[in-house]
């Protein structure tokens, strides 16, 4: 059997059906890792800013007395879920991320990896099996994209003593505010 067809077996083995309860875009642990091709399509679509949608991905190093940080994560509204959960919808669900059309599954190499979810193994096989197949693949494709030439910029640019930066694929960005303010 090959990768694709192994991977779809294991998906439609997994009996998933969404319940939208909402859960894996709510509460303490959603954190939505965001590409900056993502950030810009959500922009696109919901008419906001990058600063308004995204912001640095919350675990800092330190490195020559500098902050630095790779990536984004969308941002969270008052009550702590995703700030495009509204009744339990996603408000941009057309243009939702990698990460939120392939949840709960996501692949470690060719491995199947399928978080807590209470829409698994509640009836027969996943029917959509094939199509969250496709975005696995798609999404494994953009991350690992992603990381090489985000691994890149980290590589090309100087780190300046005491500065706040955060790298992504398309650059070093300086950030003003410190990250514990952020
Ligand atoms: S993917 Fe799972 S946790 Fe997320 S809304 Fe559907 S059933 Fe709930
Ligand atoms: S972007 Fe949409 S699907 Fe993704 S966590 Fe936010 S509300 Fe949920």
């Amino acid at each position: 059997m090959d990768e694709t067809a192994l991977i779809r077996t294991c998906v439609e083995e997994a009996g998933f059906h969404c319940l939208c309860c909402g859960a894996c875009c709510s509460g303490d642990d959603n954190e939505v890792m965001v590409t900056p091709s993502e950030i810009q399509t959500i922009m696109d679509a919901a008419g906001l800013a990058w600063n308004e949608i995204a912001e640095p991905y919350p675990e800092w190093i330190t490195e020559t007395d500098a902050s630095i940080t790779f990536g984004w994560v969308i941002r969270r509204g008052a009550d702590g879920n995703c700030m495009f959960l509204k009744n339990n919808r996603c408000t941009i669900y057309q243009n939702r991320p990698h990460i939120c059309r392939t949840y709960p599954f996501m692949l470690d190499g060719s491995e199947l990896i399928i978080s807590e979810c209470p829409g698994c193994k509640v009836g027969e096989r996943t029917k959509e099996a094939e199509e969250i197949t496709k975005d696995l693949l798609r999404r494994r494709d953009a991350e690992d994209e992603e990381f090489f030439l985000t691994k890149k910029q980290y590589q090309k640019h100087s780190i300046i003593s005491g500065s706040t930066i955060v790298f992504d694929s398309r650059g070093a960005h300086p950030i003003i505010i410190p990250p514990e303010k952020l």
